[in-house]
């Protein structure tokens, strides 16, 4: 897909997160008008679902049934959540480290497919937040589920032009089941400018450090400022749905950081994310989804949910040759160690 035409011309391209000026403001303004446009841009590619291409759509609406809680959801979603399950593969044991419940996409099914999925042995969810409304609901849906944690933060997409907004985040990260500070990162997909979302980054990690929780990172074509923006604040954490090259994950890993691999791995087209996963040692490996995004094979461009990582854990398997339940385990294992979950 071809990059966005810059559309925030406004800005002066420097401003620090903070100073809020006319300036900023003309830009806040045209940022708005240009995420509308790249939804209505990744609505019609929907159906496509090249790669990640999609991953982020409608990625700031937070669900208002995830912000109040659960919804009258029907018998009807009962019967069809149980035959979601019906399908999978042996999920017991799995840890998501990286869903965003709080979605949409999950409204009318989301009470039932989480009741179902813990019931039947899933292990834990870290469920991201994009912004400060959306970490509130995954804060929220933490909060009803046991095995549910909640990771608050500014994706890359969803910046606000001023920091009052960074602030509001600071109390959620008291909060007793928030586990990490995510997703944040570096997203030179989008054509979003590229001083604001370093500045928001490192003031992310500077608060993620502070409150000595983990970083939960968001890299798309963005490998190179991001591997440097960690080297110099050296955070714990994930680099999500790593999508780099054998030579990054080597100095993402000499810095102590765990690799994020979800259902990209059983795309034909992964090679990339497959020599990762043969070179990963096993005590860094995580298992995610970004879920409701980026369902595995055979279930791609579908609804995509936390059991489904069992398509996703069969094919590291078979890539590195050990069991799946080793797989499982031990990433499982991995998770909790990272976001200091105790058993
Ligand atoms: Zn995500």
């Amino acid at each position: 897909m071809n990059k966005q035409p810059n559309e925030r011309t406004g800005s002066n391209g420097e401003k620090a997160v903070g100073v809020e000026t006319a300036a900023n403001k003309a830009a806040a303004k045209d940022k708005f008008a240009a995420k509308d446009k790249i939804t209505a841009k990744d609505k019609s590619a929907a159906n496509a679902e090249k790669s990640r291409g999609n991953e982020n759509t409608e990625r700031n609406k937070t669900s208002k049934a995830a912000e109040t809680g659960k919804t009258a959801e029907s018998e009807n979603s009962a019967e069809e959540v149980q035959k979601m399950l019906d399908v999978l593969p042996d999920f017991r044991g799995i840890f998501d480290s990286h869903a965003h419940y709080d979605d949409e996409k999950f409204d009318g099914i989301r009470a039932p497919l989480l009741e179902g999925l813990f019931s039947g042995g899933l292990s834990g969810i870290v469920t991201c937040g994009c912004d400060v409304d959306s970490s509130k609901a995954a804060i929220a849906l933490s909060h009803q589920y046991k095995g549910m944690y909640a990771a608050v933060g500014f994706h890359p997409e969803n910046l606000p032009p001023h920091e009052p907004e960074l602030s509001a985040l600071l109390p959620l990260l008291e909060d007793e089941k928030t586990v990490a500070v995510g997703e944040i990162g570096l997203d030179y997909y989008w054509d979003i400018e590229k001083p604001l979302q370093k500045a928001w980054f490192e003031a992310q990690l500077v608060f993620a450090n502070r409150a000595e929780l983990p970083v939960i990172v968001h890299d798309r074509e963005a490998h190179a400022d991001t591997l440097a923006l960690l080297q110099k604040y050296k955070p714990r954490g994930v680099v999500h749905c790593f999508s780099g090259s054998v030579e990054t994950a080597k100095e993402l890993l000499k810095l102590g950081l765990y690799l994020g691999v979800g259902g990209v791995v059983t795309f034909k087209n992964a090679r990339k994310t497959v020599e990762v996963c043969e070179m990963l040692p096993s005590d860094r490996l995580l298992l995610e989804t970004d879920c409701p995004y980026l369902a595995p094979a055979p279930f791609r461009g579908k609804l995509c949910h936390s059991g489904l990582i069992a398509f996703t854990a069969a094919r590291i398997a078979e890539i590195r040759g050990v069991t799946v339940e080793k797989i499982i385990k031990t990433s499982a294992e991995n998770a909790k160690r990272l976001f200091k979950i105790a058993e």
